[in-house]
């Protein structure tokens, strides 16, 4: 193997590896769709989580899905640009700077500030198009959108009677994102309400009320999503599945059935040791300005991969694949493992896998020293 790899040619592959299988994530998009659709909901897939890497929205496009969906405006004018038919939706507030792009290139915003809407209105009137916004309100997670209902229905109205190039397609909300809220059906039915009290000012029914995120997405599979929420914005659910399974969002464990591995990091081994598990010596924080804790147990044998936290951030639930190995650590390019209780005896140039959570797949689609590779 040592041999191979010094001998190798210029096809010999580099770790790591950011593997995305696109037969879990279809499978995944497909469950997702189906069962959305068995309850009247149309799917925003989001693709910001892994920077819309062209495979991953093919897929995502081909799925029956409605509308593809960033907070990133780039990623949705790369989307048209490589081909994807729309609708595109963004789903962060526009910035005033960006208004011509987004006109140009989207059809759905979720919008929040009137100040925005008039720039839109302008710009969509000089480019000749329409441009549609769902008005978000704030149900307490306190990111964006209206606090005060009644700025949300005079916002609504305004639009609907005086500003001829943006549509009102309908309202929306957002939670889990900064305030941890749970999204429940008493949030959703607060939502509906703001939807029907605007519908009575404005003389017609909306045609979206979308209920959030991967986090919404347990009330429709348990089965008390109200029936007016028609859309939903889903993202993490098929890149991880994580949020679901792992945080008990399901009342039924055996609904917990998405693949939770598309993505895999995969990282090759660069040191085998037994070392104390106490550092030696006085101790100062590390480079990330952190002092960290360690609990003296004896020596144990460990391994180190090259790959770290300037690829992926922050640990926080990645895991190994294999059986008996931990992650008892991490740098900017390390990553410390213990091997102690691993059945196989693992050697240097050994390829160890990693489950990931959202975060670290943000961060590793973009990751310049992170090769991708897509597998069936
Ligand atoms: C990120 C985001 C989503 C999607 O969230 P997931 O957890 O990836 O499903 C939906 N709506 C808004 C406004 C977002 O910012």
């Amino acid at each position: 193997m040592y041999d191979e790899r010094v001998q190798g040619k210029a096809s010999e592959p580099e770790y790591p590896v950011l593997e995305v299988n696109l037969s879990k994530m279809e499978y995944n998009l497909k469950k997702v769709v189906s069962i959305c659709r068995e309850n009247g909901i149309d799917v925003a897939w989001v693709v910001k989580g892994f920077h819309a890497l062209l495979p991953v929205m093919e897929l995502f496009r081909g799925s029956g899905c409605k509308f593809l969906a960033s907070s990133r405006l780039t990623h949705l004018e790369r989307a048209r640009e490589q081909g994807l038919t729309g609708p595109f939706l963004l789903i962060r507030i526009p910035m005033l700077s960006e208004i011509p792009r987004l006109v140009r290139f989207v059809e759905y915003s979720l919008n929040s500030e009137p100040a925005v809407i008039r720039r839109i209105q302008e710009e969509a009137e000089r480019q000749g198009t329409l441009h549609q916004v769902i008005l978000m309100a704030d149900l307490g997670d306190l990111r964006e959108g209206f606090w005060e209902e009644s700025r949300l229905i005079e916002t609504a109205v305004w639009i609907e009677n005086c500003l001829p190039n943006v549509k009102l397609a309908g309202v929306g909300t957002n939670l889990g994102c900064y305030g941890s809220v749970k999204a429940t059906p008493e949030k959703m039915e607060a939502l509906i309400a703001i939807a029907e009290r605007v519908e009575e000012r404005i003389g017609r029914r909306l045609e979206i009320i979308s209920g959030g995120s991967t986090t919404s997405f347990p009330m429709v599979m348990n089965g008390n999503m109200p029936p007016r929420v028609n859309h939903l914005r889903i993202g993490e659910q098929i890149e991880s599945a994580f949020t679901c399974a792992d945080l008990g969002y399901f009342n039924d464990p055996e609904q917990a059935f998405f693949h939770q591995d598309a993505f895999v990091l995969k990282a090759e081994v660069i040191e085998v040791n037994e070392k104390p598990t106490y550092p030696v010596g006085e101790l100062t924080v590390d480079c990330f300005g952190e002092v960290g804790t360690y609990q003296d147990r004896g020596i144990k044998k460990r391994a180190l991969v090259g790959v770290g936290k300037v690829d992926y951030g922050y640990l926080d639930l990645m895991q190994p694949l294999e059986p008996g190995i931990k992650i008892i650590g991490a740098s900017s390019d390390h990553t410390i493992l213990e091997i102690e209780d691993c059945p196989r005896e693992i050697k240097v140039g050994d390829l160890l896998s990693f489950s990931l959570t959202y975060s670290q797949i943000a961060m590793l689609t973009e990751a310049p020293l992170v090769r991708i590779e897509y597998v069936r």
